[in-house]
């Protein structure tokens, strides 16, 4: 008896050592586990702290690195203004030149007319009008004729030699604004390019075509506005490549209400803009 009883109570106290290690075990893992926590804790707030302030503080200094640069920068250029639009009519001026002055006219529009000097010569009465109604003159050459406008520097000076010649006459005025016929790529090699940049011209592409040469219809309205929104979206300055010509008078009257209804203010080239051209 006295036996059974001594057995259990070591079997008890065996039990209750047990239980205390299974306690102090629960306890440590406790303790344990709160430590990892705050630790982690920590480490996640140092992160938030550098995620938040680092990218800040480099927009700060890149931006102090970038000003004195800008000083440096020649300063022929301007930046135009916001919300502006650069419309641009190749190829004439034409029998439509005058309705379409009247259409600009009418929603406060100005544009950039790159003329060719046999159109000149035949349509002059828009030409003086062009003037005073604010519009821009661009020289588009004489030939049209990609094979003999891009033979050689000495061909494509001629052309735009000539361009102002009929241009002055006509108007009493030159223009160092070009655009080459079907535009700078791929005709325009290094050479043609640094040749017409030391005379003096700017040349001139576009980053939004119409197509209206091609649809000859409305869908040259909707394919631009498409083009523009995306240009705009990209933080560009539109200029739009529209041609002289009844088709696209048809319908001017449509993209015309669109930006003025948009906020747009339609302004001519000048020769203080940098120009936009293909690259080569
Ligand atoms: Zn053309």
């Amino acid at each position: 008896m006295a036996k059974e009883r001594g057995d259990g109570m070591r079997r008890r106290k065996k039990l209750i050592r047990t239980h205390e290690w299974v306690f102090m075990s629960i306890v440590c893992i406790l303790i344990i586990g709160l430590l990892g926590y705050s630790e982690i804790t920590k480490a996640i707030d140092n992160e938030e702290y550098i995620v938040t302030f680092t990218p800040e503080k480099e927009m700060c200094c890149q931006l102090k690195k970038e000003q004195p640069l800008r000083l440096t920068e020649p300063t022929v250029t301007v930046s135009p203004p916001e919300n502006v639009v650069y419309l641009t009519f190749d190829d004439g001026p034409s029998e439509s030149t005058e309705a379409i002055l009247s259409l600009l006219k009418r929603y406060q529009a100005r544009a950039t007319f790159f003329m060719l000097s046999p159109a000149m010569e035949k349509y002059p009465e828009g030409m003086k009008r062009m003037v005073e109604e604010g519009h821009s003159f661009g020289l588009h050459g004489v030939s049209h004729n990609a094979k003999s406008f891009y033979e050689s520097t000495s061909s494509i000076l001629g052309e735009l030699t000539e361009g102002n010649r009929v241009l002055e006459r006509i108007t009493g005025k030159q223009t160092m604004l070009i655009r080459t016929p079907y535009g700078s790529v791929p005709y325009m090699t290094k050479t043609y390019r640094q040749v017409v940049k030391e005379e003096g011209y700017l040349l001139w592409d576009w980053n939004i075509d119409s197509r209206d040469w091609e649809y000859k219809d409305v869908r040259y309205v909707q394919d631009t506005i498409y083009q523009l929104e995306q240009v705009v979206r990209e933080g560009k300055v539109p200029v739009i490549l529209l041609h002289d010509k009844k088709s696209t008078l048809d319908h001017l009257e449509r993209l015309l209400v669109y930006l003025q209804n948009n906020g747009y203010v339609m302004e001519a080239l000048n020769e203080h803009l940098s120009p936009i051209q293909f690259k080569s």
